[in-house]
Formats: C-alpha cells, sequence, structure tokens
C-alpha cells in the first residue's frame, strides 16, 4: 500500500486520505496554480504510526523516493552543504485543526549548509536568520523545548544590540542565537540537533502525527465534534522565502470579507516575513491592498489566483501565499471559514452570480449560525465610555469579566461568570481558555492571527490589534496609552461587529434578524443580511418534509411561535394553569373531603382552564394545539414539606399555631414522595386522582366549542402524558371520548379533536404497537425519554455530573442538548416503526428540547418523524435544519 503521493498525483476529492491541506494543494497543482511543488503523506501512515509508535514498513523508502524527485525537480539536494534545498513541513488533517502542531519551516539547514544558503543568496542575514527560525520551531514542536527557554536564549542578543525582534539583529548576533539556541535543545532535549537533514524530517514527521494526540488537539476535536481516529496527513514542500527583503513577504487573503461577507478581496501582508509571522499575530501586518503599492505585478497574479480559486470551488477561499523576490507562490487555500453572518450572505451571493443553487446555499448555512444571528446587539444609545479600538474580527455583542489566561478564564467560567479572554496574541495553548470565553481580545495581529481565525471558527466575538492596550500577564492587568488600568475581574463589553472595547456593561437590543421575525422590520427596509436570512428560510420551507410546531402555553407565547413562522403548537404544557392564585384550588382539590368539594374545585378550575386554552385557540386559528394534560405531580403544587413542617412546629412552639399549615401537613405528607420524577404524574395522576383529566378536556372542548362559535377554525388535540402501557392509555381514552361526547352533545359543537400520546418512557417506545393502537398520535418527549434511559435526573446531573462527564470525553455534548442516537435514538426508531405498524395513520412528532436541537432534527427526519416541536425562539432554526434535512 502506498502511503505518500506527489501534489500532482491527487485531488480535493482525496481528503480522507491526504488531508484537507493535501488535498487542496493536489488540486491547486492540477490547476496549474504556482504552488511550490512537494509530496504528502498520507493519514493512513499516521493511524499506523498511532497504533504501532512506528511508521509502517516502506514509508521510509517511500519517502526518500518523493524527496529524490523532489530533489530532482528543484535541482539541488536537501541540506546540500554548497546550496541546500530546504523544506517545510505542515501538518493537515481532514478538517483543519488549529489544536495541533502545524508547521516547521527550513528544514534542511545544518551547521554547514547554513553557510552554503548563505553563500548562495549573497545574504548572510537571510541565512542565518533561517536556521534561527528553523532550531526554534524545531525545538519547540520537534523537540518539546520550552518556549521561554528558547526566547531567553534569543533575547540576550536583543539587550546588547537594542532591539525588539531578532529580524533586526545582525547576521553575527543571529549566529550566537543560534548558538545558544542550540545549547538549549542539547540540554532539554537530551540530544544535540540533528545535523543530518533526513533525520531531521523524518522526526518532523513523527512529531506531526504525535501531535494529533495532543490533550489541546483532543479538546478541540471533542468541541467541534471531530472523531479522534481520523489521523492527520503530513505536507512536505519545497521552501520559498518570504523573508529575502523587501521585494518579498507573506500573506494571508480571503476572497470575501469572512467577518462580514461583504464582496471584495480581504486580506493581511507583512513585508520581508515568513508565514508564521502573520498567523502569529506578532508584527502588525498591512492591509492586502497595500501590496498594490509594494509589487503591483504579485498583486495582480494574486487577485487572479483569487478569481479561479473561488470560481473552481465555488465559494469563499482562504490562501496562504509568498512572493520571493517579486515571484508569487501560493502554499494553501482551503474553503474559508466564517462568521454566520459572512455564511448568509455568501450563500445568497454565490446563487446570485450563478455559482451555486439555491439547495446547495441551503447547505452551507447552518441552524447554529442563524441562532447566533438572533442574539441580541449592544444598544446604540449608550454612553458607556470606549475604552479601545481594534480590529472587528468576529461579530457579535461580549460582556464579561477580564481574565488574562486559560486558567483564570475557565476558573470564572466555572463560577458561573461570562469571561472576556485578555491576550497580546493567541496560540493554540490559549484554546481552553477561548472555549470558556463569551469574547477575545488581543493586542496584536489582525483579522487572519490565530484569535481572529478561531474565534470565528468557534462563534465567539473577538476583536484583535488593539495597539493602544500593552497586557502584562504576570501582572494580571491591561494599560491603556491614557493610562487607564484594566485589572483582571473587571468587566469589559467588547462589540466585535465595530472592533470597539468598552469598560463596563453595555445595554444589549434585539437583533434585527429577530426584529424582522417579530414583525418591527419591514424587508423593504431591512439590510442584505436579514433579506438574505429570509430568502433561505423561505428556501428551507418549500423544500422541508418535517413540520415545525412550538412548544407555547400561553397566547403571547402562541402568537410569537406563529410570527416566526411555526405550523401549529406540538406541546402546550398546563402546568402553569395550576401555578400563582390556583395555587389555593390545588391546594383545596388535595384537602377536600368527599366528592361534592372536589367538584367543586374542579368547577373553579375548569372556568379558569377553558379561558386559557380560548385564548391559545384564538391565537393558532387555523392551525392545530396539542394540549398535554398536566404531567408533574400535585405536590409540586403546594408548599414544600419541610417548610411546613416548620410552620406547624413554630406556630405550637410560640403558642399561636398556624391552622392553615395544620390542615395542610397531613395531606402533604399523604402526597410526598422520594422520587417524585417516578412517581404520581402524568397519566397515572389521570387514574387515580378523578376527575382531574375529565375536567381538562372538558376545559379544552368547551373552549373550542365558544372559539368556533365566535367564528375562528379550532384544531384541538388532547396529548397524555407519561403513558408506559397501552390499558393506561385506553382507559384515560374512554373517559375522554365520553367527556368529548357529552360536551358535543350539550353544546351542538362537533369539534374533532384527536387524542394521542407522548412517548417519553422506554417502556412506551417498546411497547408503541399496542399503545398507537389506541392513539392518533405520538410525540416523543425527549426530555423524560432521555432522562429514564440513562437513569440520569434532568434537574440536577447538569450541574452535578455532567461537568465531569463532558471533560473525560464521556459525551461530547449533553444528551439533554443533543440527541443521543445511538441509544435513546435507537427507541425512537423502534416506537416510530412499530407505532406505523400498529396504527399506519398515526402522526408523529417531538416536542423535547431536542426538536429545536440542529443536530437532532436531522436525526427526526432521517428517522420519518412528521413534525417537530421546539421553544418559539427556535422555530427558525428548526425550520432552517429541516429544510437542510431535505436537500
Ligand atoms: C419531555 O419529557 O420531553 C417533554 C416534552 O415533557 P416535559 O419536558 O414537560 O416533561
Ligand atoms: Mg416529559
Amino acid at each position: 500500500d502506498r502511503h505518500v503521493f506527489d501534489f500532482a498525483e491527487g485531488s480535493m476529492a482525496e481528503k480522507d486520505l491526504l488531508g484537507g491541506k493535501g488535498a487542496n494543494l493536489a488540486e491547486m497543482t492540477r490547476m496549474g496554480l504556482p504552488v511550490p511543488p512537494g509530496f504528502t503523506i498520507a493519514t493512513t501512515a499516521c493511524r499506523e504510526y498511532l497504533d504501532n509508535g512506528d511508521l509502517p514498513a516502506g514509508v521510509a523508502e517511500e519517502i526518500t523516493a518523493h524527496l529524490g524527485r523532489l530533489e530532482r525537480t528543484m535541482g539541488r539536494g536537501l541540506g546540500d552543504p554548497a546550496d541546500p534545498l530546504l523544506i517545510s513541513v505542515r501538518s493537515g488533517a481532514k478538517f483543519s485543526m488549529p489544536g495541533m502542531m502545524e508547521t516547521i519551516l527550513d528544514i534542511g539547514l545544518t551547521d554547514e549548509s547554513v553557510h552554503g544558503l548563505a553563500k548562495h543568496s549573497g545574504d548572510e542575514h537571510f541565512a542565518w536568520d533561517s536556521y534561527r527560525r528553523l532550531l526554534q520551531m524545531y525545538a519547540r514542536t520537534v523537540l518539546d523545548v520550552p518556549e521561554e527557554l528558547l526566547e531567553a536564549a534569543v533575547s540576550t542578543e536583543y539587550a546588547e544590540w537594542d532591539v525588539a525582534t531578532p529580524e533586526e539583529l545582525p547576521a553575527g548576533a543571529i549566529e550566537r542565537a543560534c548558538s545558544a539556541l542550540k545549547q538549549v535543545i542539547a540540554e532539554q532535549a537530551g540530544r544535540p540537533f540533528p545535523q543530518d537533514p533526513a533525520e531531521q524530517l523524518d522526526l518532523a514527521v513523527r512529531a506531526v502525527f504525535r501531535s494529533w494526540s495532543t490533550p489541546r488537539a483532543q479538546l478541540y476535536r471533542h468541541q467541534e465534534q471531530i472523531p479522534d481516529d481520523l489521523g492527520t496527513a503530513v505536507n512536505v514542500m519545497a521552501m520559498v522565502f518570504g523573508n529575502r527583503g523587501p521585494d518579498s513577504g507573506t500573506g494571508v487573503a480571503f476572497t470575501r470579507d469572512p467577518a462580514s461577507g461583504a464582496h471584495g478581496v480581504y486580506g493581511d501582508y507583512l513585508q520581508d516575513a515568513q508565514g508564521e509571522d502573520v498567523v502569529a499575530g506578532v508584527r502588525n501586518t498591512v492591509p492586502l491592498a497595500k501590496l498594490a503599492d509594494l509589487d503591483p505585478v504579485s498583486h495582480a497574479g494574486l487577485l487572479t489566483v483569487m478569481s479561479t480559486l473561488e470560481q473552481h470551488y465555488r465559494d469563499l477561499c482562504d490562501i496562504e501565499f509568498t512572493i520571493e523576490r517579486g515571484r508569487l507562490w501560493i502554499l494553501q487555500t482551503r474553503v474559508g471559514k466564517r462568521t454566520a453572518a459572512a455564511a448568509f450572505r455568501i450563500a445568497v451571493q454565490l446563487v446570485d452570480e450563478g455559482l451555486i443553487t439555491l439547495d446547495e446555499a441551503l447547505l452551507r448555512v447552518t441552524g447554529a449560525q442563524l441562532g447566533q444571528l438572533m442574539f441580541p446587539r449592544f444598544d446604540g444609545q449608550h454612553d458607556v465610555p470606549e475604552l479601545a479600538r481594534g480590529v472587528a474580527a468576529s461579530p457579535g455583542a461580549a460582556v464579561g469579566v477580564a481574565a488574562f489566561d486559560s486558567v483564570a478564564a475557565r476558573r470564572y467560567a466555572a463560577e458561573g461568570w461570562k469571561v472576556v479572554l485578555v491576550r497580546r496574541e493567541t496560540n493554540p495553548d490559549d484554546l481552553p481558555g477561548m472555549l470558556a470565553a463569551v469574547g477575545i481580545l488581543t493586542t496584536r495581529g489582525g483579522k487572519t492571527s490565530h484569535a481572529a481565525v478561531v474565534a470565528r471558527g468557534l462563534g465567539k466575538t473577538c476583536v484583535c490589534g488593539v495597539e493602544s492596550l500593552a497586557v502584562d500577564p504576570v501582572a494580571r492587568r491591561a494599560v491603556t496609552d491614557e493610562g487607564a488600568v484594566i485589572e483582571e475581574g473587571d468587566m469589559l463589553s467588547l462589540d466585535g461587529t465595530a472592533g470597539v472595547v468598552y469598560r463596563g456593561e453595555v445595554p444589549v437590543v434585539a437583533s434585527p434578524v429577530v426584529e424582522y421575525f417579530e414583525g418591527r422590520l419591514d424587508l423593504s427596509a431591512a439590510d442584505d443580511l436579514v433579506r438574505a436570512v429570509d430568502r433561505l428560510l423561505r428556501h428551507a420551507d418549500g423544500r422541508r418534509r418535517l413540520g415545525v410546531h412550538a412548544n407555547a402555553d400561553t397566547p403571547a407565547d402562541a402568537e410569537r411561535a406563529r410570527r416566526f413562522g411555526a405550523g401549529g403548537v406540538g406541546l402546550c404544557r398546563t402546568e402553569h394553569m395550576f401555578l400563582g392564585e390556583r395555587r389555593k384550588l390545588v391546594e383545596r382539590l388535595v384537602l377536600a373531603e368527599g366528592a361534592s368539594e372536589q367538584e367543586a374545585v374542579l368547577e373553579e378550575l375548569l372556568v379558569l382552564q377553558r379561558d386559557d386554552f380560548a385564548g391559545i385557540f384564538r391565537a393558532m386559528d387555523g392551525l392545530p394545539v396539542t394540549v398535554r394534560l398536566i404531567d408533574p405531580p400535585l405536590h409540586e403544587f403546594l408548599p414544600d414539606l419541610t417548610e411546613l413542617s416548620v410552620r406547624v412546629a413554630v406556630g405550637q412552639a410560640t403558642g399561636s399555631p398556624d391552622a392553615d399549615a395544620e390542615s395542610l401537613l397531613p395531606a402533604v405528607q399523604r402526597i410526598h414522595e422520594s422520587n417524585p420524577m417516578l412517581g404520581l404524574r402524568g397519566v397515572r395522576l389521570g387514574i387515580l386522582i378523578p376527575g382531574l383529566f375529565a375536567m381538562q378536556t372538558r376545559a379544552i372542548a368547551e373552549a373550542a366549542a365558544i372559539v368556533t362559535a365566535e367564528g375562528w377554525t379550532v384544531r384541538p388535540e388532547i396529548m397524555v402524558p407519561l403513558v408506559a402501557g397501552d390499558v393506561e392509555l385506553r382507559l384515560v381514552r374512554q373517559e375522554i371520548e365520553r367527556v368529548l361526547a357529552e360536551v358535543a352533545d350539550r353544546t351542538g359543537a362537533h369539534v374533532p379533536i384527536r387524542i394521542g400520546v407522548m412517548i417519553e418512557v422506554p417502556r412506551a417506545a417498546l411497547g408503541a404497537e399496542r399503545i398507537a393502537r389506541s392513539a392518533d398520535f405520538f410525540s416523543f418527549g425527549t426530555n423524560d425519554l432521555t432522562q429514564l434511559t440513562w437513569a440520569f435526573s434532568r434537574d440536577d446531573v447538569e450541574a452535578s455530573i455532567f461537568p465531569r462527564y463532558l471533560d473525560a470525553g464521556i459525551f461530547a455534548v449533553s444528551p439533554f442538548e443533543s440527541l443521543d442516537v445511538e441509544g435513546v435514538g435507537r427507541l425512537v426508531r423502534i416506537a416510530v416503526a412499530e407505532g406505523r405498524s400498529g396504527n399506519p395513520d398515526l402522526v408523529i412528532g417531538v416536542c423535547g428540547e431536542h426538536g429545536g436541537d440542529p443536530a437532532s432534527i436531522a436525526f427526526f427526519a432521517a428517522a420519518g418523524l412528521d413534525y417537530v416541536s421546539c421553544s418559539p425562539f427556535r422555530i427558525p432554526i428548526a425550520r432552517l435544519e429541516a429544510g437542510r434535512a431535505s436537500v
């Protein structure tokens, strides 16, 4: 089996084998773009290396053969003392992963060949600076020498020459810095820096493979739900040099603005520098447009390449390029990461430009991105003082306490604070802090710095390059040019759309997308983002097979759901109708002695409930409304047992007995349960408390009769919760049908009311066939189904158990947030299949929280459900995801 491939041999379809970077290098090579020659060591070699601790047999020979070919193409030998070929080694997994080791440049330089490079290039400074870069990068990434020691080795020379960066040192000083670096390496790595170029390459390849398994790479994969067993490829490429004087340089460019999605190329350029200088944000870059002045020919060439790439990939591309003495080279491209707003704008632009179809456009945006666009933003009218300005790197409004490193950021976040991570620049080690933060502020680097790229990928707000702010991570404070001080823990607000930092808390307002959904913003007055969202949502609506209903318990909720595009109410929980002043009625119901007292109380509740339902039916005129009969145990509406006992005891001790408390206490004691979630709730209440479900049914039917008489179209459905077996359902169904018939007789209104059941107990999923024979519809209550399948108390574990479980990788995301497809999903599939076999006309939906979760919606669509039901704010997200699931 081959594991090594020349760039000219692959294509962009081979990301599994060649990794993303390798596949795109291959594609560009095929397209005839100016890519330096090289080869890719495939992910298959990495997987074997990680399994067996060694490279697969034959790979070393393959590398030698491909290297030989590269040497012949370039007319130079790797590390040849007279005129060395130098190469770069870059990691490149299928999915771009900033958590992994990225790049080592200048491999092939040795104590000897550095002289050859100097002589051949006629540039001592360049040669020694290249060697210095290699030693530093190699020591850090391959030999695990701590960064600070390497910095220290170089910085003794700074003081002597009074400079701030190594590039400013004279060649002789860099030569001395190289000796110091080699000494640190020998001490720290327990071996000298390898002077054999082939060994340099071999160790570098192994180090890239190992970097797949570093904790920060694992953390990133975990966060992004990238499988752990893909492995990375290694790309070996002939070096081209951006650090050969003012006619050289390096940069990163985007074919459109990745922050806003606006038309026009966008990027950063750094003269006389190598690639990692840009991404590290160590030196401040100039905008790409400046390149037109510096080197108009290369600039024009770059624009041509960018438009070729965009037409070819039919998407926003980002590019890394280097100019060596006026000659342009493309080192990397990929379909670029972008913000949520940019994703929507670009998708629609590409449709208008005829590059993609609306179906494709739908696949280029996600429900999660739409969710981000619905977050509030800063109120333009506030008077919080501006602290500083920087680059608007990733949009949004973030308010949080300042933390100066990952440890502090995680600690604040664990204490429940929102956090703004403040750094000079970030590197992959800062990932934990970036994940814990809502916003990221850096003082160096542009829109393509590590901080900016990662923040956009994570959907976090970021302002970078805030040069007027000096960060002191040791003293844990930042100081502005004017002398204002920010201490750790101080409140900051970041406007990632405008690039502004405020001290204090800026108030936020609704997003324009929400204003539009709410009907408060007319499409004709809306900006292109709102119009793009609207267009893609409409297309999704035309495409989707899955209905989208709302979980709404009040007329106001129902109205909002309707504005947001709900096709009905899929879950109206009736419990809130027993709260507030109505608690007194529940107390009387529980205390009632005899049937007539109980009936009197139920009669009072009936009147109230009828009004509740009537309001929702009017709001949902013409659309179905699924009312769920009462679910929680009654003691939830009564005073707490301990409190009540204290009141009784205190009353007796002080000689003024609390009569109310004393009369309630025995009843509360009687219905107290150790495991109320597993106790007297749902259908069990209906069976044990006579008249309760009948009262609710009567309220629904009478409300339907009244609202129908008013001229509205009412489509009520009654849903029975917590059913485990078919006999339970049959019993209550008989009672419901009896009441419906009685109300129909009395009022003369014959509103058809369908009767269905929640599938939220594993036993119900497993007995779905029989249950379906007595049900018109199923609605999966995936909250309880998850709770009861995993035996996780939904009210407790997210705080007590999940933080540790998520850290330990037991799951990547809470099963209460995103459906556990393997376990709970299996029960869903069983119940769908058996339910439909028991009743071919069965309508099936879901009304647990998962109904609004993008990943879960794709599963429900695939499982053949008819609709999802979710909270009103998630309706647009669900519409979009349902559309995506159908293309
Ligand atoms: C469910 O269990 O998923 C459900 C929708 O019901 P509730 O959340 O009210 O228990
Ligand atoms: Mg439930």
